[in-house]
């Protein structure tokens, strides 16, 4: 059987369970996630609403709940299906405002339920048998939290239960061990215990304050990388951080990466002698294209090769940031290297072994890698992709490099080869 299936199934057992000790509570939905599953509740009615008389279910009742739905486990209760008129089913859910909004929205005229034992969900399966199929001691809740009905703000908040689930007891044994090794190592705790860096609610979420120890080891780390790219043909430039919003329009970024800038800055509010407003920039490659413009340069002169410890600024929504990994400032070890058509294959084969040579020297042995094409977003002509798109394909082929193909995953000025690195908890993480 599909783990799948058990993790579905002990959703709708979680569901039995709460319903058997909050009488009257309603429910959003409860679907399988990766490692286990969860369900919405909502202990209160509209008259607790109006009076703030919240009652919510707790991180102390989850014990409780996990006890009943052993219990309900051990009952050997079956799933059945049983398709109804969308009228008979507003009738059996009459009193489960979420549930009718949910049928509601359902194609068709007949809708797909499953009843176990005393609780019916509408579903469209597939499920156990018999709760018997699934092992007493292959799962656990895990964690209550906050979630609002249909993901928006304006919509009543639900309790959401998460759980893990698996097929045996030593899977979740194992899983719950790795979790512990990954608390262990997060690195949000180690940066806070090694007293390396720290985000502050004052400063803003996705900023970086690098503390002393932090600063000077991200100082050594960039100092490495600066002197392998000088020893491999590449000049240093530095430049601005803001730059004329005209800048963006003629670069594409504006009509092709808006939703990731910060909103511009409105220099023109100034006074009159200021004409343009600015943005504060999400790449570097518009200001190294204007240093390669200041002079005109003969095919002799390449390939020129640009390099930059370039600081930029990401619009990434509050919700998806996440210690170092996802931020809203970024230094980046940028490069743009300007070169003929005939030079292209050997560049990014240049590129991509020094890559391979910088990431063995931090240690990194294992990667996984991912050569992506054209988007449905794209600037240029389709020719010019393909011929990038081959030239991607013979440096990886000829660093006897394995790699997957990740089709339309282009950034939308041309293809990329994205590499993962794996950390010692074999998790992988982009890097390059
Ligand atoms: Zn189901
Ligand atoms: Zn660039």
């Amino acid at each position: 059987m599909k783990t799948e299936t058990i993790r579905h199934s002990l959703a709708h057992i979680l569901a039995y369970a709460v319903q058997e000790l909050f009488p009257g509570v309603k429910f959003g939905i409860g679907p399988a996630i990766e490692n286990g599953f969860y369900y919405d509740f909502d202990t209160n009615t509209d008259q607790h609403r109006l009076e703030n008389r919240l009652t919510q279910i707790t991180e102390g009742d989850l014990h409780k709940i996990e006890k009943k739905m052993k219990e309900i486990i051990k009952q050997g209760i079956s799933f059945k299906k049983e398709v109804v008129s969308e009228e008979k089913a507003k009738e059996i859910f009459k009193s489960q405002p979420y549930k009718l909004e949910l049928i509601e929205g359902l194609p068709g005229k007949t809708v797909s339920l499953y009843k176990s034992g005393g609780f019916t969900d509408l579903c469209k399966g597939p499920h156990v048998k018999s709760t018997k199929e699934i092992p007493q001691d292959s799962f656990k809740l895990t964690r209550i939290a906050g979630a609002y009905w249909r993901g928006s703000e304006r919509n009543p908040q639900l309790s959401r239960i998460y759980g893990i689930g698996f097929q045996t007891k030593k899977e979740l044994e194992t899983h719950l061990l790795k979790e512990v090794e990954a608390e262990k190592r997060d690195h949000r705790v180690l940066g806070q215990k090694m007293d390396l860096f720290h985000i502050d609610d004052e400063v803003g979420p996705g900023l970086i304050l690098w503390h002393p120890k932090g600063a000077i080891l991200k100082k050594i780390i960039m100092d490495y990388a600066l002197r392998e790219y000088l020893n491999n043909g590449y000049q240093l430039v530095d430049t601005p951080h803001i730059a004329k919003i005209n800048l963006w329009k003629t670069s594409g970024h504006l009509d092709f990466y808006k939703e990731n800038m910060m909103p511009p800055l409105h220099m023109a509010e100034m006074g009159k002698e200021e004409k343009d407003d600015y943005q504060i920039k999400p790449m570097n490659c518009p200001f190294h294209i204007a240093i390669y413009k200041t002079k005109i340069r003969s095919y002799k002169d390449l390939p020129i090769r640009y390099t930059e410890m370039g600081t930029v600024y990401r619009y990434e929504r509050s919700g998806t940031l996440h210690g170092l990994v996802r931020v809203r400032q970024i230094t980046q070890d940028d490069a743009h290297i300007i070169c003929t058509p005939k030079q292209l294959a050997d560049e990014l084969f240049s590129a991509l072994k020094l890559t391979k040579k910088i990431l063995k020297d931090f240690g990194f042995k294992d990667f996984s890698i991912y050569l992506s094409t054209r988007p449905e977003k794209f600037v240029g002509t389709p020719k010019i992709w393909q011929k990038a798109e081959n030239a991607l394909q013979y440096a990886l082929k000829k660093l006897k490099l394995k790699y997957q193909t990740d089709a339309g995953g282009g950034a939308f000025y041309g293809p990329k080869i994205d590499i993962k690195i794996k950390d010692s908890l074999n998790r992988e993480w982009q890097c390059t």
